[in-house]
């Protein structure tokens, strides 16, 4: 094999990118392995900070759960490394685009049907992508989920579901794509500016409307009923100098048995949200815990930082994606042709949606970081408000529970986990306390 790096830029593009698919692919899959690995070696025995805690039987239905899920990740893996080489060097996008443009734009070029054909790369583009993902999250409910129990949908639920989400994104993504095409056409060299203006506007926008208008379209919510249990978390609220106006229940176990629990809203209209599923669950002291946690994010600004994170990524990707659409080598090297009299915007904003996940991987370990330490601040933080020996027992429950396993592989921690580990959690809640 030629491993020597070639010269021409196009040729190394196609090289670095295949190199980085590879990449990903196989390091995703060496911690997956090392995952099961690591639960299976610890299964025989729970680990002695939890052996007062947690059943035998527990521990080892949440080892099986996690050996379960990453086995089909591991599937999961290839198929989507298959499939993106399929959209890029292998011709998928390529001939998309070229049956799109000689369908709508050819016979009759008009700045509309440039228009039309370019929206509509990008969403057919999207759809295909979610169809080809829908073997898989299928298995995900139907198979894993379904053996260990947590899958509570019949299959005309996750029909009905996937339609209801499918036609809501293509509604909502369809003017903000068109917007952004336009803009790309019309606004000159910043266009890219106007371009972050607008998803910014987007974004915060959407942060008012998903809870008030979306979430309800597929679950139901009610108030709190509970007198004692809202008192509790009022005076909670209260004495963290937080404006909560609703405190709701929404119907979680619909779906799945997993537990949860949430806040949403901005300015006044903040609300908590706690899944049924996690009310059955947890005491009412515990549920103040873990409402505290919640609350320690927002104390901490952690909700602004991510994203403000997520902002100044989305800046540097448009700026990049503006650079990339007017190099022919960021066709080329990604194995499509560029469009020599049709306008290209479609076809770069495809293209550069496929190829991003494989850079942005990169800052994968680096975010997982990031995660856990707003975790550790945000259990201080509530070990601080609420009693910590009852965030302490809520974890061992909600992961109990949840069968997440309590024995995750240090370097899968390392790369992927947003959460730190259980032990290490109660362990910086003990010292965050001695009592
Ligand atoms: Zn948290």
């Amino acid at each position: 094999m030629d491993v020597s790096t070639p010269a021409d830029p196009i040729a190394l593009l196609t090289w670095v990118f295949a190199t980085l698919v590879t990449l990903r692919a196989v390091l995703r899959l060496v911690l997956l392995s090392r995952q099961v690995r690591h639960v299976q070696g610890h299964r025989p025995q729970v680990p002695t900070a939890f052996a007062q805690r947690v059943s035998l039987a527990d521990h080892q239905r949440a080892a099986d759960y996690s050996t379960a899920k990453a086995q089909l990740e591991g599937w999961a893996v290839l198929l989507e490394a298959a499939v993106l080489l399929g959209w890029t060097l292998m011709g998928g996008l390529d001939a998309l685009n070229q049956g799109l443009r000689s369908w709508i734009y050819d016979p009759l070029p008009s700045p509309a049907a440039a228009l039309a054909y370019q929206i509509s790369l990008v969403l057919a583009m999207s759809l295909i992508s979610a169809v080809a993902d829908l073997p898989l999250d299928l298995l995900r409910h139907f198979g894993v989920e379904q053996r260990f129990g947590f899958n509570r949908m019949l299959l005309k639920d996750y029909a009905l579901d996937a339609l209801k989400a499918t036609a809501l994104s293509m509604i909502l993504m369809t003017p903000v794509v068109a917007t952004v095409l336009w803009l790309m056409g019309q606004a000159g060299a910043h266009w890219w500016l106007w371009a972050f203006a607008l998803l910014a506007g987007f974004q915060l926008l959407m942060m008012v409307v998903v809870p008030l208008w979306i979430a309800p379209l597929f679950n139901r919510f009610w108030p709190l009923e509970d007198a004692a249990l809202e008192a509790r978390v009022r005076a909670l609220t209260q004495r963290c100098g937080f404006a909560v106006r609703d405190l709701l229940v929404m119907d979680g176990s619909r779906r799945s048995a997993h537990a949860n629990a949430y806040f949403t809203g901005v300015g006044q209209a903040k609300r908590v949200v706690f899944f049924d599923t996690l009310l059955k669950a947890l005491t009412p002291k515990e549920v103040e815990a873990v409402l505290a946690h919640e609350l320690g994010h927002f104390r901490h600004r952690h909700v602004t930082q991510r994203l403000a994170l997520m902002l100044a990524l989305s800046l540097l990707g448009l700026w990049l994606l503006g650079a990339a659409s007017q190099w022919s080598g960021f066709y080329l090297g990604l194995g499509v042709q560029p469009n020599l009299a049709a306008p290209n915007d479609g076809l770069a904003l495809a293209l550069f949606s496929l190829a991003l996940p494989s850079v942005l991987f990169l800052l994968g370990p680096w975010a997982a970081w990031w995660s856990r330490q707003q975790e550790f601040e945000a259990d201080a933080f509530a070990a601080s408000q609420a009693e910590p020996s009852a965030l302490a027992s809520a974890l061992v429950k909600l992961h109990t529970d949840n069968a997440a396993t309590l024995t995750p592989d240090p370097w899968v921690v390392r790369f992927q986990y947003s959460h730190p580990p259980a032990l290490q959690r109660l362990q910086a809640l003990d010292q965050s306390n001695p009592r």
